[in-house]
């Protein structure tokens, strides 16, 4: 296969082309992956628009560790981490290559964390329920970058600033998460909670204005912070997307909607 060359390559990329786009997408409920819904067509449109990306560095909100991971297996599994949902979920398989080579030029260039190669995980639902969406013929290279969850949230942004360099060689840099999501209040419908739509409008503001010190403080944003980001593992991959934002940078929204009362669904395409 030519992934590994087409790594190399990009290694060795001169930083005059396009620069690719950084997304942060809301990725919600598994089902996404099967069902056509608004989201799961916002998602295939935004990548239509996009041009295609030479490999793809993932931040899921399902990937927690003690210390920074990336994935480094030439063929990456398809992991199901959740349960009581339908077969067809279960079936459901994301066959894109991995690429050590790209996960050993991530391990190079982060100066802030020790990342160690992984060869055990693969694709949790947070990417390949999105991914399979936008790039279904599963042609594109892909790693994942574990959330450390001894960072603090500053720590998370300065470390999605490093990576920032990578957009300039093709490579499209994905946080998946959402940035209100409350699984104790979520309501099996599609209906939005007061609070989740007030914290999503606020980020939305900070995003629009550029106050990334104010994300990443997201916890002082008073009572609609504390029910929306309950724990912080769906919101931070916000931060990494945030953190390759360069001031030429255009922000724009898709698939911006509050469902099944309390998830925010709320994606953002930078550059
Ligand atoms: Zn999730």
């Amino acid at each position: 296969m030519a992934t590994n060359s087409i790594i190399r390559n990009l290694a060795a990329a001169p930083e005059t082309e396009a620069t690719m786009l950084a997304l942060f997408i809301g990725h919600g409920n598994p089902m996404n992956a099967i069902e056509d819904t608004e989201f799961s067509r916002a998602w295939a449109e935004v990548a239509l628009s996009l041009p295609k990306p030479k490999a793809l560095l993932c931040v899921s909100a399902h990937w927690e560790t003690a210390g920074t991971r990336v994935t480094a297996m030439e063929q990456p599994k398809t992991i199901h981490d959740f349960y009581g949902f339908p077969p067809a979920l279960f079936e459901k398989r994301y066959p894109a290559p991995g690429s050590p080579d790209l996960a050993r030029m991530v391990q190079g260039l982060v100066r802030t964390a020790a990342i160690e190669l992984d060869s055990d995980w693969g694709l949790d639902h947070g990417e390949w329920s999105v991914l399979c969406r936008m790039f279904p013929d599963a042609d594109v290279p892909v790693i994942q970058l574990s959330l450390d969850q001894r960072k603090i949230p500053a720590s998370h942004y300065e470390l999605g600033r490093e990576l920032r360099g990578l957009r300039k060689k093709g490579v499209l840099i994905l946080g998946s998460g959402n940035i209100a999501h409350n699984l104790r209040e979520m309501a099996w419908e599609d209906s939005a909670y007061d609070w989740a739509l007030e914290f999503d409008a606020r980020i939305k503001g900070l995003i629009l204005s550029g106050d990334h010190e104010a994300i990443i403080g997201y916890s002082k944003l008073g009572r609609s912070a504390h029910l929306a980001v309950p724990t912080p593992e769906h919101y931070l991959p916000l931060l990494y997307a945030l953190g390759t934002q360069d001031d030429s940078d255009g922000v724009a929204f898709f698939a911006d909607k509050v469902t099944l009362g309390s998830m925010s669904m709320r994606s953002v395409k930078i550059g």
